[in-house]
């Protein structure tokens, strides 16, 4: 082993979580001490549906120094989030639930303690299949884009595709009209 080096996480200089905790215990379900958000502080929309999810952001809104946020997302029985794409990827590592992501033309069932990478603008949705909450720590950079919705060819492309259409959760008219965009949703 070797010593790590000055600028590493262990010698992060003396400032925040707020209330100045060092440690939370994740009990399965919350994490102590932080406040659970509504997903996208907007209600769910009916161009870009979510249904029952709830954000729990661990790290990087309080005044912490660091280029990431890290949060929690838990997806309750029956809900997913938004269908999406942005410039910013994602590396989700499952906590606990059963659920499916759709990367692109991929649908991924995922346990804990797996890992999925999302690269930069492709379409993806995480979908709780399970009779469990579903949760996934979702670290992204501090710095980044807004999500996007997607375009009706993009959205007519992934339909095209029956794994990920037998999984996608989108609105009815979205799929009896391709050529409707999803409008750009709020982070
Ligand atoms: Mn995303």
């Amino acid at each position: 082993m070797t010593e790590p080096p000055d600028d590493s996480s262990c010698e992060l200089p003396d400032l925040p979580p707020k209330d100045g905790r060092r440690h939370r215990h994740f009990d399965g379900v919350t994490w102590d001490g932080v406040t659970p958000q509504v997903y996208k502080r907007a209600p769910s929309s009916p161009s870009a549906p979510w249904r029952d999810v709830v954000r729990y952001t661990l790290v990087g809104e309080t005044g912490e120094p660091t280029a990431f946020h890290l949060r929690y997302f838990e997806i309750g029985e029956g809900g997913y989030s938004s269908l999406e794409k942005h410039r910013y990827v994602h590396a989700v590592v499952v906590l606990c639930g059963q659920g499916k992501v759709i990367v692109g033309h991929e649908v991924f069932d995922v346990a804990p303690f797996d890992l999925v990478y999302v690269p930069s603008l492709l379409p993806h949705q995480f979908v709780n299949t399970g009779s469990e909450p579903f949760g996934f720590l979702c670290p992204v950079d501090a710095d980044r884009d807004r999500p996007q919705g997607l375009s009706g060819a993009e959205l007519a492309d992934l339909l095209s595709d029956p794994v990920v259409r037998e999984v996608v959760r989108i609105p009815d008219r979205v799929t009896s009209s391709k050529t409707d965009p999803i409008d750009p949703v709020r982070r």
